[in-house]
């Protein structure tokens, strides 16, 4: 017998690593993938291949047949899917959770500024960008310099450029005018460090939190996030976890949201704030320590929020957990790196899948224990390892 089934979009590492919480849920995951060979279609047996923009596949991926099961609820991987294909599956009795409504404001930067900035949630200075006129303005007023984005379809700072001058995007300008995404501008925050702060809502409104994370960028990508951020203010912590359920009440996000900010040291008679930065609505890369370090990891405290079931508690179990993510290696295969990785035998390794290429995300490690410099120096040496960079201690 299965149990209920939930019908999930997008088929890379987080749909993979839903499925042994679906598994001790008894959940039935069935998974859109957009290639059958594809990280989560290595390891779940209902994978339909199939294209996110796609209605048809989409509709045919929550309906039920003879002997197969509608889904439960549909739910999300990432943030790409249009809101008219979830308007059409909604329209078929299955609810999706994020609701599209939800979901726009982590797909579209300039959506969720505006609607941020109509819950009272910190955030930079920003100004959307109709012409090259609009970014000079606010040059002008911002010391020079911004950071231009893409209102959609930037991803681990792929959208992102920090600019003196209008010249320097004039391809996005020029893309813009050609019918691809809006710009918008904002200031360049002076932050110390970046932080995210992770929650899973369910449709009846209970929300639960976890330890506010740091995470460590490189290249625009998340490398490594620690748990919980080490000393920070529980002044700061409080307006942090108050700006996230802000959104996730003022959104009405059901699923887990992960909010990503910039730490703002006091300056001047400015006391020290946060700043948000951008929302997830589905587990986040931030959130990947929770698998070990708290209570209830955050897959399945995401499929326990779009079922509407009670959620788990969100405690950490270790006084510190770090996770370093591999991005990019020089091995044939990561599994080469096995036997050196789990030499140290509280490393907990979680491998994609994927093909090996530069600086993608192909898996990541979690240690957790007592001493915050062994615990970050062993997940780091670890990751090394499977980057095949022998250099590392
Ligand atoms: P993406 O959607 O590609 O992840 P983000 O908006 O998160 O893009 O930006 C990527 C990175 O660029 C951030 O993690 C941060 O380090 C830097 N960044 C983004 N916005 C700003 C800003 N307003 N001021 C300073 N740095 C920024």
């Amino acid at each position: 017998m299965t149990g209920p089934v939930v019908a999930v979009i997008g088929g890379g590492q987080l749909a993979r690593m839903m499925a042994p919480a679906a598994s001790a849920l008894g959940v039935h995951l069935r998974v859109l993938v957009e290639a059958p060979t594809g990280s989560a279609a290595q390891v779940l047996a209902d994978a339909p291949v199939g294209l996110p923009a796609d209605v048809d596949a989409v509709v045919e991926l929550v309906a039920g047949d003879t002997g197969r099961p509608a889904a439960r609820v549909l739910t999300v991987e990432h943030e790409h899917v249009p809101a008219e294909v979830a308007h059409a599956v909604a329209e078929r009795g299955v609810p999706v959770r994020p609701r599209p409504e939800a979901l726009l404001h982590a797909r579209d930067k300039v959506a969720m500024r505006r609607r941020l900035g109509e819950l009272g949630v910190p955030g930079p200075d920003w100004a959307e960008l109709a012409d090259a006129g609009a970014l000079e303005a606010f040059l002008a007023d911002h010391d020079g310099v911004a950071v231009v984005k893409t209102a959609r379809g930037g991803y681990d700072g792929k959208g992102v450029r920090v600019v003196r001058s209008a010249d320097e995007v004039a391809d996005w300008f020029a893309a813009a005018a050609d019918g691809g995404p809006g710009l918008l501008a904002e200031e360049r925050v002076p932050f110390v460090r970046e932080l995210a702060v992770l929650l899973a809502r369910r449709p009846s409104g209970e929300v639960r939190v976890w330890p506010v994370t740091q995470t460590v960028q490189a290249g625009g990508v998340c490398a490594e996030a620690i748990a919980p951020a080490p000393g920070l203010d529980p002044a700061l912590e409080r307006s942090a976890v108050d700006a996230a359920v802000r959104v996730a009440e003022g959104l009405d996000v059901t699923g887990v949201l992960a909010v990503e900010m910039f730490e703002v040291p006091a300056a001047g008679d400015e006391p020290a704030r946060v700043l948000v930065n951008e929302l997830a609505m589905r587990p986040h890369n931030s959130g990947h320590w929770t698998i070990e370090g708290a209570v209830t990891s955050q897959f399945e405290q995401h499929l326990r929020a779009v079922l509407d079931l009670p959620l788990g508690e969100t405690r950490a179990v270790h006084r510190w957990s770090v996770m370093a993510n591999v991005l990019g290696s020089s091995l044939e295969r990561l599994t080469d790196a096995l036997p050196a990785v789990t030499a140290d035998p509280g490393v907990h390794v979680h491998l994609y899948g994927k093909e090996i290429r530069a600086g993608r995300k192909l898996g990541h490690v979690t240690v957790c224990g007592d001493d915050l410099d062994d615990v970050r120096a062993r997940a780091l040496a670890a990751a090394a390892l499977l980057r095949g960079d022998s250099d590392h201690g």
